[in-house]
């Protein structure tokens, strides 16, 4: 099994958790692009969003990323972002969300502009 978030939810590779149940692990990204930068990933292996049908996992999915930016003290607010397959930058291909806050996000993307 050479997927990283597979063997990261299997205990076999170490990773800072902030949050495990029986479906999902929250751990903080190694290269974090904010002071809070977690990721939100399911331990069965679903490739990308395009992948997720089971509705119940998408819930919990949502859910708990909103329980670890309260846990994170994140009332200022906050961003969830999906990168998906090619177009989406998707570099890991085990379906994850990003939770990022700590400071003003900024525009959405790069080169877009503020109204
Ligand atoms: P993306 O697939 O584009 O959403 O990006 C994958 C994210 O996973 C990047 O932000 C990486 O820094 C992060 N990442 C990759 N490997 C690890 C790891 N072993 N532990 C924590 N974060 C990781
Ligand atoms: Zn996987």
């Amino acid at each position: 099994m050479s997927c990283i978030f597979c063997r990261i939810g299997k205990g076999e590779v170490p990773a800072t958790k902030v949050h495990e149940d029986e479906l999902v692990v929250v751990i903080r990204d190694i290269r974090p692009q904010a002071p809070t930068h977690l990721l939100v990933i399911p331990k069965e292996h679903i490739a990308s969003l395009w992948d997720l049908e089971n509705e119940a996992l998408a819930g919990r999915l949502l859910q708990t990323s909103a329980r670890v930016a309260r846990a994170e003290g994140l009332e200022r607010g906050w961003r969830l972002i999906a990168n998906t397959r090619e177009h989406g930058g998707q570099e890991v291909d085990h379906v994850h969300l990003h939770v990022l806050g700590g400071r003003a996000l900024g525009p959405m993307l790069p080169g877009s502009h503020a109204h």
